[in-house]
């Protein structure tokens, strides 16, 4: 399969200013993985990897930074797992003066599968974990921080306290990760990750997961990556119709426009419910008086009062549930 056609099958779309993406790695053959990796996916059972690990691998063995949009379950963990174990292999850190990845999850338990899979993947490969979150009791996972953790994986709270103890150092960290920031956001972890990343040095990769893109997390990743490659995969795009919806967009003149809205019109079955788009507020007006004389049509909008607005939304769910509202034309 080309690459072109690979994106499009899985819905990938890449934003990089000025660069050329890699293309995926379609297969596990492809990665160049160390063949202990390999083995571990084998095992697991895997066929090919997920979308968003075969386009964010290459960018992250490339050292650039990532920011990911991916809905949960598409394998986002191993996407940024994988390519940091390589890291921590290459760069060869002495594991009890500190992590070299780091990663920040939301809650305990997201916490605790990424270890797993860390623990899971991992082994073979030598690479040690540990998991830091709040609700469990320090000692433990201090103990853990002293015999050595190639990576910790922490939820922000958690991290930050043993921070302000002195318990771990962040300067060796090379790679590190936001797992589900926008939950992280929203869960009011913002001064805390902000507090934490001021303690890993500049020059690192940063990889940002996320299932959502909302300002607030476009904000974070402006502030906090450089010269990201995005990667999303699925339509990301809020504004982006609905699939089960069939659309036909045809282009007329404007005096056709009104010719064939009758037609469509017509062609409807009795009883059906038809909302209509207009671009302006004058032609909801005009439009909605033409057709009052043949059909039951009313206008809304922000023009009119309120009263006046619930009274044509009180109709349309009286007079039909919303499924029989069979066509939602637009006329621009
Ligand atoms: P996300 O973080 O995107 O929600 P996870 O990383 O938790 O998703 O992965 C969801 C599940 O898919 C896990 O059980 C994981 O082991 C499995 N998985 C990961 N990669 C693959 C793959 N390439 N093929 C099949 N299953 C995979
Ligand atoms: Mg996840």
């Amino acid at each position: 399969m080309s690459v072109d056609a690979y994106r499009k099958k899985h819905e990938i779309t890449i934003i990089c200013p000025g660069r050329e993406a890699p293309p995926p790695f379609m297969s596990f053959q492809s990665t160049c993985f160390p063949s202990e990796i390999l083995r571990e996916v084998q095992q697991a059972g895997f066929k090919a990897p997920s979308p968003i690990q075969a386009q964010s691998w290459p960018i992250a063995l490339k050292g650039s930074d990532i920011v990911a949009v991916a809905k949960t379950g598409s394998g986002k963990t191993l996407g940024y797992l994988l390519p940091g174990f390589i890291l921590v292999k290459n760069l060869r850190h002495n594991s009890r003066d500190g992590p070299t990845v780091l990663v920040l999850s939301p809650t305990r338990e997201l916490a605790t599968q990424i270890q797993d899979e860390a623990i899971k993947f991992g082994r073979s490969s030598r690479i040690s974990s540990t998991c830091l979150y709040g609700g469990a009791p320090k000692g433990p996972q201090l103990r853990d921080l002293e015999r050595g953790a190639d990576i910790v994986v922490a939820t922000p709270g958690r991290l930050n306290d043993i921070l302000e103890m002195g318990k771990v150092s962040l300067r060796q960290v090379a790679y590190l990760v936001l797992d589900e920031a926008d939950r992280m956001l929203d869960m009011g972890f913002e001064p805390q990750i902000r507090k934490i990343v001021k303690q890993v040095q500049p020059k690192r990769q940063t990889l940002m997961f996320t299932a959502t893109w909302p300002r607030e997390v476009r904000k974070i990743a402006s502030d906090l990556l450089t010269n990201p490659v995005q990667v999303n995969i699925g339509n990301t795009d809020e504004l982006v119709a609905n699939k089960s919806i069939t659309q036909h967009v045809e282009v007329t003149t404007s005096f056709e426009k009104g010719r064939r809205l009758d037609q469509i019109l017509r062609q409807q079955e009795p009883g059906s419910k038809v909302i209509i788009f207009c671009s302006t507020k004058r032609m909801c007006d005009q439009l909605s008086r033409n057709l009052s004389r043949q059909y039951g049509a009313s206008a809304i909008h922000g023009d009119k009062s309120q009263a006046e607005r619930d009274s044509v939304r009180l109709e349309l769910h009286t007079h039909s549930s919303v499924t029989r509202i069979l066509s939602m034309l637009q006329i621009l």
